[in-house]
Formats: C-alpha cells, sequence, structure tokens
C-alpha cells in the first residue's frame, strides 16, 4: 500500500531556487548524491566497529553508478546505512538544516553571481537531483531491517511512501532524467563529473559500463587519493583546490593551506583550510567545528570539536591519527589527552599560518580579515594562553591610516612618539562617527594615533584586554592623557573661575551625575564621559539593539565643557550678570544635546531640543 505525504513548506521555496539559481552548476547533483552515499557507507563502518553483526559479510563498499539508456535513468547505488520507513519520510521530505531561513531571506537579497557559490556552499543536497531529473525513485534498505521500503516524487510538493524489495542493505537513487538531461547517461560526461566533484571521496566509485555482446563490465572512477597521507610536494595547487572544494562546497581556492605530518612521540597527519571569506554555514547555521577525524584512514567523525578551539570553526580539513583505538566512543573522545596534544599543535599551525599569509599576501589576508577577524577577536578574549600570538593577527584602522586601510598593534606601538605611554582605542559603530568623536581631539593635539574600533564585538573584547606586550590598552574616551604643567596650572585656575556656574548647570540639567570642565577638547564646546566603572555607552546601545538594555536603564553620564570654547565663556559671562537667567538652562540642556549626537547617541526629546534649537535661532536671525 502506498502512502501519500506533502513536502515541508520551505522545501518548496528550496526546490524553486535550486532549479533557478544553481541550473549553471546543475552537475553538482552528482556531488551531492556520491557524498550522500559515501556518508551512508561512513555511517554503518562506524557502527560496525560497535556491532559487527550489522554488516552481514558485506564489507566491500561501493558506490555504483549505472545507467539503462532505454529506460532513460542514472541509479547512484551504495551498501551505506539504508533508510527504514520512518526515516526515509523524515530525511527525504523536510529540510532539518538549522539557519534554512534566514539563508532562503538572505539569498533573495544576494546578488546573482554570488547565489551558486551560497547555495553550492549550503549544501542542498538530495534536492538538487530535481534539478536533471523529472521523477526521482528511491529503494532503500536500512541495516538490520528485513524489508525494504520506496519514495518516490516529482518534487511538485508530493512524495508517495510504499514496501519495497531490495537485495542487501543499502540505498539505490534512481533518477528519470529529464528529456534535455541525457548527456548523463554517457560514460564520458559521468566519468568527468566525478572526477571534478568526488575524486577524492575515500569508498571506489564505480560505473557499470556496458560491454558489446556481453556483461557489463565495473569499472573504477574516482582516484581516491588520500591527500592528506601523501607527502606535502607531491600535492599540487590543482589538488588542494578540488579537494577543498568537495569538503567545503565553496567555489573558490582557499587562501591558506595547511598539510603536515607529526612524527616522533605522537603520529598523526594534518591537511587543513583556511577559506577566504565566511561560508554560508558561518553566517546562517550553527558552524560545526574541528576538521575530519579519521584514525587509521577510517572516517571517525565528520567533524571532531576535540580537534580545534571553537573560535578557528572557520578552519576545515582532515587530521588521521593512528595512535587512537578504532573502537573509541564520541564520547571518550571528548577529553583525550591524544586529542588535546593534537589540537595543541593545529592551533599553533594555523597561527604560523596566518602569520605567514599575513606577510607573504597581504590582499587576502585583508580580505580574509575583514570577514573572519571578529572570529580572532572572540580568540583574544577567550584562548587566555594565546592571546599574544592572536593580537598579532589582528588589524586595525586608526586615525593615522587611511579609511580601508590597516596596521597592526605591532606598528602602532613602533610609532609612538615620544611621550606616549600607551595604546588608544576608541569603539563605535564606523569610522565617519567615530573620527568626529570630541574624545579625540586631545590625542589630535598630541600627535597621538587612536585606533578605531568598528566590529560589534570590539566593544566586549577590548576593555578585557590590558596589554599588549606590556603596553597598555586604554579606551581614548576613559583616559585623557596626562596634562603638562602648564595645561595643569590653568586647568586649576578655570576650576576657581567657573565652579559655580558649573554648580548651577547641575542643578538645572537633569540625569547627569557631574558637570566638570575639560582640557580634552578643542573644536567642540561640550562633550559626555562616563566614570571608569560605568558602562560605555557605544556598549549600551549595542546592548539595547540586542534587547538587553533593560539593565538598570541607561547611566548617568557627566557633561564636560571646554572652557576655552566662546559658548562656555558666553556662559560664564550671563551667569556672572544673573545667576538666575533661564537662558543658563537653555542653552545648557543644548550643550548636553549637542554632546549626545556628537557621540552617536540618541536624544532623550528630539522635540524639546529642535525647540530650544529653532528659538535661538529666531533670535540669532
Ligand atoms: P544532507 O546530506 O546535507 O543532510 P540531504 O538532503 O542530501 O541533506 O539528505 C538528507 C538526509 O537523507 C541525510 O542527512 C541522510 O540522513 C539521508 N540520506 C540521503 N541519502 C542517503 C543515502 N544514500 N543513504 C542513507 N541516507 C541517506
Amino acid at each position: 500500500m502506498s502512502e501519500k505525504h506533502a513536502f515541508k513548506s520551505e522545501l518548496q521555496q528550496v526546490l524553486n531556487i535550486i532549479t533557478h539559481s544553481l541550473y549553471s552548476h546543475k552537475e553538482i547533483f552528482l556531488r551531492e548524491l556520491i557524498s550522500n552515499a559515501s556518508d551512508a557507507i561512513d555511517k554503518i563502518r562506524f557502527n560496525s566497529l560497535q556491532n559487527e553483526a550489522l554488516l552481514e559479510g558485506d564489507r566491500d563498499w561501493k558506490i555504483r553508478l549505472s545507467m539503462d539508456k532505454e529506460a532513460g535513468t542514472l541509479t547512484v547505488s551504495d551498501n551505506g546505512i539504508g533508510m527504514d520507513h520512518d526515516a526515509i519520510i523524515d530525511n527525504l521530505g523536510t529540510i532539518a538544516k538549522s539557519g534554512t531561513k534566514a539563508f532562503l531571506e538572505s539569498l533573495k537579497a544576494a546578488d546573482a553571481a554570488a547565489k551558486p557559490g551560497l547555495i553550492g556552499q549550503f549544501g542542498v543536497g538530495f534536492y538538487s537531483a530535481f534539478m536533471v531529473a523529472d521523477t526521482v525513485t528511491v529503494v532503500s534498505r536500512a541495516a538490520g531491517a528485513a524489508q525494504g521500503v520506496k519514495w518516490v516524487s516529482d518534487g511538485l510538493g508530493e512524495f508517495t511512501v510504499e514496501p519495497a524489495e531490495r537485495a542487501g542493505r543499502g540505498t539505490d537513487v534512481i533518477l528519470h532524467l529529464k528529456e534535455d538531461e541525457k548527456e548523463f547517461l554517457g560514460e564520458h560526461r559521468l566519468r568527468a563529473v566525478v572526477k571534478q566533484f568526488s575524486d577524492f571521496i575515500e569508498h571506489p566509485v564505480v560505473m557499470d559500463v556496458p560491454r558489446e555482446g556481453g556483461e557489463a563490465s565495473e569499472e573504477p572512477v574516482n582516484s581516491r587519493k588520500a591527500l592528506w597521507l601523501r607527502s606535502k610536494v607531491d600535492v599540487t595547487e590543482e589538488e588542494h583546490n578540488a579537494f577543498y572544494q568537495q569538503i567545503t562546497g565553496d567555489f573558490d581556492a582557499p587562501a591558506k593551506v595547511i598539510h603536515y605530518a607529526a612524527e616522533g612521540a605522537l603520529e598523526f597527519r594534518a591537511l587543513l583550510y583556511i577559506p577566504k571569506r565566511k561560508s554560508w554555514e558561518l553566517q546562517f547555521a550553527e558552524p560545526k567545528v574541528g576538521p575530519k577525524l579519521y584514525i587509521n584512514r577510517v572516517q571517525i567523525m565528520d567533524n571532531c570539536e576535540a580537534l580545534l578551539p571553537p573560535y578557528l570553526r572557520f578552519v576545515k580539513g582532515v587530521v588521521d591519527c593512528s595512535d587512537l583505538p578504532l573502537n573509541v566512543s564520541r564520547e571518550t573522545l571528548q577529553h583525550n589527552p591524544i586529542l588535546d596534544r593534537i589540537q595543541k599543535s593545529l592551533v599553533k599551525n594555523v597561527f604560523q599560518a596566518l602569520a605567514d599569509l599575513r606577510t607573504s599576501d597581504p590582499e587576502t589576508y585583508a580580505t580574509f580579515f575583514k570577514e573572519l577577524g571578529p572570529l580572532l577577536k572572540e580568540g583574544l578574549a577567550r584562548d587566555f594562553a594565546n592571546r599574544e600570538q592572536i593580537a598579532d593577527l589582528l588589524l586595525f584602522e586608526s586615525t593615522a591610516t587611511e579609511p580601508g586601510r590597516t596596521l597592526t598593534l605591532a606598528q602602532y606601538v613602533e610609532a609612538m612618539p615620544e611621550g606616549q605611554k600607551d595604546i588608544f582605542y576608541l569603539a563605535g559603530e564606523d569610522r565617519a562617527v567615530l573620527e568626529h568623536a570630541p574624545a579625540l581631539e586631545a590625542y589630535r593635539r598630541r600627535g597621538w594615533d587612536v585606533l578605531l574600533l568598528t566590529d560589534p564585538i570590539d566593544a566586549f573584547v577590548f576593555p578585557g584586554i590590558p596589554d599588549y606586550k606590556g603596553t597598555a590598552l586604554k579606551a581614548a574616551d576613559r583616559n585623557q592623557p596626562d596634562l603638562e604643567p602648564e595645561e595643569k596650572k590653568k586647568a586649576d585656575e578655570d576650576l576657581g573661575t567657573f565652579g559655580p556656574l558649573l554648580a548651577a548647570l547641575k542643578d538645572r540639567i537633569t540625569g547627569i551625575k557631574d558637570v566638570r570642565l575639560t582640557r580634552r577638547l578643542t573644536e567642540s564646546a561640550s562633550c559626555l564621559t562616563a566614570d571608569e566603572d560605568a558602562m560605555d555607552p557605544h556598549m549600551e546601545r549595542l546592548l539595547q539593539k540586542l534587547g538587553q538594555g533593560g539593565m538598570g536603564g541607561p547611566q548617568e553620564r557627566i557633561l564636560e565643557l571646554n572652557p576655552e570654547h566662546p559658548v562656555v565663556k558666553g556662559l560664564l559671562d550671563i551667569f556672572r550678570k544673573d545667576p538666575a537667567d533661564p537662558r543658563l538652562e537653555a542653552y545648557g540642556l543644548l550643550l548636553h544635546d549637542q554632546a549626545l549626537l556628537a557621540e552617536g547617541s540618541r536624544l532623550a526629546d528630539p522635540t524639546a531640543f529642535v525647540k530650544r534649537l529653532n528659538d535661538l535661532l529666531v533670535k540669532g536671525i
């Protein structure tokens, strides 16, 4: 008896997108089906390590391609783990990937040229078969099950499931090719596609080739070269690119290859790739951490989290170790001293590779850093032991760099003029706003550079980093350059002159903690600062965006006035003539709101601000 089911709604959307945007790369359907077959074989092989009986004697791992010209079908078969009735409905009727929704939305916005790359990495999998087939039939029998199951669909919204016969465990995916896709029944075309996308699949991909007047012969198609087992000098750039693309779905070449064999007390081989850009997985899904783990050439897991810290989740590849027992369970891999030692070595090599890339190919490194730098900064906050190495990999814009150009912390320190003892930074939304921040005026006057931090993560990370190789890191808006002796003398005098005015303003402006004089400003009349222990206003805005701004409301700030500014001097005149003059309050509030606007904060009451400003304009006009 056959049952009818409907596809889950997002799936229909995915199918439409695949057929429309990926058609120019339609041959990747074969990569996807072969990769599913290979995963299915890995699963049964892994399960059989605990329960050998599951294999029923069949360990002749194989992925078979067969063509039937008369029926117009191409079949991809495997002797992997198979699927039972429930699994086939779950797996082939839904897209369970986390982040699918967000991915679909961003795809709509992406430009046409970028789409295939994104979709390729997304791993549309099984459904890509509908680019070339008008009907897909799947016949599968799960390992250990007595009966098989058959799934049929035309990809238009529904599928049917019914019991079926199959000799032995495994899965056949039978594609009824569309009229104009019959090219995939050609031996040469298929061979070329397998070579291009699946050459490094570990299991044999074979093709049944019909021979005149007799039996079909079984011919191997993929070379199954495990690149990581070969010596570094024997692997070409093309081979690396192809393997990297096979395991990541990226259409680009990697930014850097890390390939080495560790010998001695602990033996393992590592082949890791650093991408040029953020993958779809890093942007939209819950990213998988760690390379594939092989033990003596047998794949144990697709992502071994114990092999890399989470912040290096952009690194993909393979680690093959012979010093682990084959029958390890996923649990025992968690706190395994051997894996810990491998991780240390991998991390060291990743840093080394990034440092090399930075000096040997600054342009590629800059692209990499723009997209993946925030992950390194995450590492700066989390990986205390490697803080120095990570700090050396960071790039910053600063008041001294052109927009878009960067420098390193080492270069910043090297260029510090005499008298500057600390590294200063200012965090905010974007460079244009930061450059006009009143807090920078004092630094500019002294010729001191200030790092401009505009990644959202910066505001969370840098306040927690005390120093770079012994030079303190300080927020420019919380610390001021020390006053020179003359400035100090002048500041004391000003305090006597302006003291009563400051007290009067403090009484008239609500919501502030204090009114003080500052010598950090040159052009601006006022700015707002926070106490050492108060929250940074940029951080406060970020938290508000994240919906976490409710912690005790906005912080009370300190209003600082520039005693050299004509407006502030004018206020002093008004105050001396009549301490009760109502203009004191109006102008004081204006100075306060100006300071808020200058740092990129919102006004609590914009209407009142506009009214006060207009009153002033009217008088002026
Ligand atoms: P993905 O492979 O990215 O998970 P697919 O749409 O290609 O997405 O496949 C969905 C699921 O169907 C797989 O995760 C797997 O559980 C199952 N599946 C697909 N092909 C096979 C196969 N040949 N053998 C066993 N299970 C399979």
